[in-house]
């Protein structure tokens, strides 16, 4: 069976989707990256062509709970904070409450 690999655009994990998976996903179907939340939409899905577009993380926050999609640009547009263990992060703000939500990304760079 075919085995489709998709680079997850934000952390690099590759997604695997078998000829199964395909086929179950219709355009606009949203699939996620297990490692990171990223949530991406199914612009195309046809034989050889398959294509996504990078929707945003799906986020919860953990002030109200609820669930949020983090795009690129609220990305770009976010202060860096350093995290308790003094990584990196990313302070984005809950649309829904206000809060402040630190975003941490594990890169796959290798030193
Ligand atoms: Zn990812
Ligand atoms: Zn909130």
């Amino acid at each position: 069976m075919a085995i489709l690999e998709i680079d997850c655009p934000i952390c690099g994990e590759v997604l695997e989707l078998t000829d199964e998976d395909r086929g179950e996903l219709e355009v606009g179907d949203a699939i996620v990256c297990e490692n990171c939340n990223a949530e991406m939409e199914v612009v195309r899905n046809e034989n050889q062509d398959f294509e996504v577009e990078l929707l945003g993380i799906l986020t919860t926050c953990p002030n109200c709970d609820q669930e949020f999609d983090v795009t690129e640009e609220m990305l770009a547009a976010a202060p860096t904070v350093q995290s308790a263990g003094g990584e990196e992060a990313s302070l984005v703000r809950c649309p829904h409450c206000q809060a402040g939500v630190e975003l941490l990304f594990e890169e796959q760079t290798e030193a």
